[in-house]
């Protein structure tokens, strides 16, 4: 097979169906929704202007489940059926989730046939955890549907954000719950990565960023590295418990004396509603403290009977929860280390997470790290802001393409002779797509087999194999007259799809493979070691089977032809042309480049008289059949 014709690579982006593309912040608390428009993001709200969504569900007995605002109210009326915090179970076994099990409110089960957990709604129904959050993610594009003034069912794509941490299981999940929200994902982003987008680090060059994440309940700690305008995450660390609820806490145990004093009773033994309405007076008066010296801690439950009033100032404060971000500049450390990286090294730091705006916090990271820290962007939508921008790159409505994730090596087909022609090369931005015209090589040929592999080197025996397929059904026809497109296509996730479709038949195959399956960074970079060491002599074996197959060509044209050659040709020329014919018979693809040239110039020479009777005869035959028609055209008028 060679190729008869050859169109450019096309970037994907700018061919999909118009529509925003929603970026979502799926979060354990809370979700988030914005959009690219006018040339920035911008989170969306609903009418009374509230972008938050609870990430909460509800499942009643007798009426659609409801999500988000309207679940929360539903927390107190009927906990067993209200889901929250459902993506610490995303992706998980029973087993995995010991820990959780004994703080949730619900009933955890293990899914029947399947390692995955339920939640036993008590009245012989279950939800797994993915339902749970394709109800808050249904929610998120509602309000957005709401915001940007359309129907539901023209936001149909999405960008949605994960930790950096979460497993295939986790994202594979995360994808589901989309999937059932009626939202194609043409990206899991990972979060750090969308908080540096959002800051627009990658445009600025940042090259090594930690992003310090500490929100309600959980705390993570990222490294980035920029290379080639593409963040990898290095390392990760996090706690899984800790968090803003924590500071909640320790504030709540500042009034614990002061409270048994004045109303007897220390905070765990409030009844359920008086705790709950502890915690908020406790998140009310931390919240204060982040603007000011002093704030007041007004807790009062009238249902109870209860009122109390306490002045805290900020240095009490800090003093409870130092121990707390003590524990997260730890973590943050340990991330360095596992990636050998230096504080000094960074480039930038990143705050995420509403916690971040407790003054102590951003004053203890700006001391370890010698640097403050990047806080302009709100840091509850930064992620949604980022998932924002990546999303209107991906929908193409934003110049200037971010190279966030490309292809880590070139994808091709293997051609006639073993050469490998490439149809993506490698750093490609995904989603991509390229077409490429092929077409047969032998008369009466019915079947093409196609060879998909994956490299830098020239000949497809030193690529990785990534699968064969068969185009069969093509009408018999002389060589060179079939035209076969192939057409690879590679989506957000690295899904490559490779289309074969003969024109004039409509014959056609297709098959799907995942070229960056199993492949770990170190094999990539000897890929691309091992391209650059051989080089020279890979260059070389590709030209020789690239002459040796025009050479074949040439040698089956002048075979066809033998009884011109033997009629027409004069005794010199026809003997240098069989002689010219013998040598290139004996040629094969591994001889020298140069080698192969001589001989194919030799033969192409040696051949040209016979191309000349050729010619001679095409226009001995045109002026007999111009004769032949004129005769026919006379006696037609007569
Ligand atoms: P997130 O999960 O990122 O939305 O963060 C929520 C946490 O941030 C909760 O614990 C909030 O109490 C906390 N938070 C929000 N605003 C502030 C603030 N101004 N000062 C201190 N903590 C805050």
């Amino acid at each position: 097979m060679s190729d008869s014709l050859s169109l450019p690579t096309l970037p994907v982006a700018g061919q999909q169906p118009a529509g925003p593309v929603l970026g979502i912040d799926l979060g354990t608390t809370n979700t988030l929704v914005a959009v690219w428009q006018d040339g920035a993001p911008r989170v969306l709200s609903d009418p009374s202007g509230e972008a938050l969504i609870p990430s909460i569900a509800s499942f009643p007995a007798d009426a659609p489940p409801v999500a988000g605002r309207n679940a929360l109210d539903r927390a107190r009326l009927d906990p067993e059926r209200t889901i929250h915090s459902a993506k610490r179970l995303l992706g998980k076994g029973l087993a995995d989730l010991e820990q959780e099990r004994r703080l949730l409110p619900f009933r955890l089960v293990e899914a029947e046939g399947r390692e995955r957990v339920e939640i036993d709604l008590g009245d012989g129904r279950r939800v797994s955890p993915v339902e749970v959050s394709a109800q808050v993610l249904a929610e998120a594009r509602r309000l957005a549907a709401g915001a940007l003034g359309c129907d539901p069912a023209e936001l149909e794509r999405a960008v949605i954000t994960v930790p950096a941490y979460f497993d295939d299981a986790q994202r594979q999940a995360t994808r589901e719950a989309a999937r059932l929200a009626g939202l194609e994902v043409l990206r899991i982003l990972n979060e750090p990565t969308a908080a540096a987008l959002a800051y627009g680090l990658d445009r600025r060059g940042a090259g090594r960023v930690l992003v310090y994440d500490l929100g309600g309940g959980t705390f993570d700690a990222s490294l980035l590295q920029l290379d080639e305008g593409v963040y990898r995450v290095l390392a990760t660390a996090g706690d899984t418990y800790l968090g803003g609820d924590d500071f909640d806490r320790a504030l709540s145990d500042l009034v614990a004396d002061d409270l048994e004093r004045r109303i007897g009773r220390r905070p765990q033994e409030l009844d359920p509603a008086a705790r709950t309405a502890l915690r908020f007076a406790a998140e009310r008066c931390k919240k204060e403290l982040s603007a000011a010296e002093e704030a007041d801690f007004v807790f009062h439950d009238p249902a109870a009977g209860l009122a109390f009033r306490a002045t805290i100032g900020r240095d009490r404060f800090e003093a409870a929860i130092r121990p707390l971000v003590e524990r997260t500049i730890e973590r943050c450390r340990q991330v360095l280390r596992d990636a050998g990286v230096e504080p000094a090294d960074l480039d930038q730091v990143v705050l995420v997470g509403g916690s971040t705006r407790v003054p102590l916090v951003r004053r203890q990271v700006e001391e370890a790290f010698g640097r403050p820290p990047a806080d302009a962007i709100d840091p509850d939508r930064v992620v949604a802001l980022g998932a924002a921008a990546q999303a209107g790159v991906l929908a193409g409505q934003s110049d200037g393409m971010l190279l966030l994730d490309v292809t880590p090596l070139s994808l091709g087909i293997e051609t006639m002779g073993g050469a490998v022609s490439k149809l993506i090369l490698r750093n490609t931005p995904v989603p991509a797509r390229a077409v490429e015209g092929f077409t047969t090589f032998v008369d009466g040929q019915t079947a093409v087999k196609l060879h998909i592999v994956q490299g830098e080197r020239e000949m497809a025996a030193d690529c990785r194999s990534l699968g064969e397929m068969i185009l069969r059904g093509i009408p018999p026809m002389p060589a060179g007259l079939p035209k076969i497109a192939v057409e690879f296509t590679i989506d957000a996730d690295g899904l490559l799809r490779v289309r074969a479709r003969e024109e004039r038949s409509g014959a056609a195959a297709e098959i799907e493979l995942r070229p960056k399956h199993g492949l770990t960074d170190s094999e990539v970079e000897n890929m691309l070691k091992s391209a650059w060491d051989h080089a020279q002599e890979d260059m070389d074996r590709r030209r020789s089977a690239d002459l040796h197959t025009q050479l074949q060509t040439v040698i089956r044209s002048v075979e066809k032809n033998a009884d011109v050659v033997r009629r027409e040709l004069a005794e010199a020329a026809r003997s240098r042309l069989e002689e010219a014919l013998e040598d290139a018979r004996e040629a094969g693809p591994e001889d020298p480049p140069d080698r192969l040239k001589g001989l194919l110039d030799e033969l192409e020479e040696a051949a040209y008289p016979l191309a000349e009777a050729l010619m001679n005869r095409v226009a001995a035959e045109a002026v007999a059949k111009r004769r032949l028609d004129e005769v026919l055209d006379n006696g037609k008028g007569v």
